[in-house]
């Protein structure tokens, strides 16, 4: 483990530091498969190959790997949802919809079945934040959801998920202060970024939170352009991913 970068750090700014790791991967076993919600499918993986295993960060990703059928693999990021390195275990989330190859397997996973994983490569680990807003769509719960059942007691959250109906809301167990929003759109509407915005609006933003953003990349461009050009929040205090593009298969925008 090797720290390479550290952002310039004084007593009111979020400090980020990246944490380099091995680069490893890792061959597991799926040991259970539940759907948390109907649209929300849960892998349990276990294997001798965690023992190792590091994720600093709330949302950091690993690369599934999966065959593809040219004889090639298909490659794409998820969440480390929750691992024990001592138990050996690592669970995904996997948000689903209608295409894409590692989304099949996923479906059709069974507890027996051997999944390759990579990385994750690095983490960048937040700190000197109390206030987080997390904001983002089903691909982003992962992260939220993990930020949230790891933050302390002095932790004040709020977070904003659109999901399709009620039926997709989760419940996290944390010792933070935590306001959950949920905004609901179709699955199929998951580019428009209207019902986020009308969640977002009545939410007030207290100096110094630290704004972390996660959606398909256009939702997250027009969040981002929300704060820092409608409300004028520092870029410094967020931190905003494009976690897929709509009709691009494997591709993610990174917004700086
Ligand atoms: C850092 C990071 C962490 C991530 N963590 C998670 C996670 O924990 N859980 C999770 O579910 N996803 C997560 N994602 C998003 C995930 O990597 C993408 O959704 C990925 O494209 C899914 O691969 P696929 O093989 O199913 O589809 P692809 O082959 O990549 O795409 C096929 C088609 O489906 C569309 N598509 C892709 N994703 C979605 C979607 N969610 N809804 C509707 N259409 C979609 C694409 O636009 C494309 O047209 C993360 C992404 C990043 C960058």
């Amino acid at each position: 483990m090797d720290t390479i970068q550290t952002s310039p750090h004084d007593a009111t700014a979020p400090k980020i530091e990246r944490v380099r790791h091995e680069l490893k991967r890792r061959s597991l076993v799926v040991t259970d498969a539940e759907r948390i919600t109907p649209g929300m499918l849960r892998l349990t993986l276990s294997g001798e190959d965690l023992a190792d295993f590091v994720s600093l960060g709330a949302d950091d990703h690993v690369k599934i790997i999966v065959p593809a059928a040219d004889g090639t693999e298909e490659r794409r990021d998820y969440t480390p949802r929750r691992y024990d390195s001592a138990k050996r275990t690592l669970v995904i989330d996997f948000a689903l919809h209608e295409a894409g190859p590692i989304t099949q397997w996923a479906m059709s996973a069974r507890p027996g079945d051997v999944l390759n994983i990579g990385g994750p490569r690095g983490s960048a680990v937040i700190s000197n934040v109390e206030r987080w807003l997390l904001i983002g769509d089903e691909t982003a719960l992962p992260a939220i959801g993990r930020r949230i059942e790891e933050a302390g007691a002095a932790a004040r959250i709020t977070s904003i998920a659109a999901v399709a109906d009620p039926g997709e809301q989760q419940t996290f167990d944390t010792r933070a202060a935590l306001t959950c929003h949920w905004a609901y759109r179709p699955l199929g509407e998951a580019t428009d970024a209207s019902a986020l915005l009308a969640v977002l609006r009545t939410v007030e933003i207290e100096p110094d939170t630290f704004v972390w953003v996660a959606a398909e990349a256009s939702v997250t461009r027009a969040i981002r352009a929300h704060l820092t050009e409608e409300r004028g929040y520092p870029l410094r205090w967020i931190k905003a991913s494009g976690y897929w593009v709509k009709g691009k298969a494997d591709s993610t925008e990174k917004f700086e």
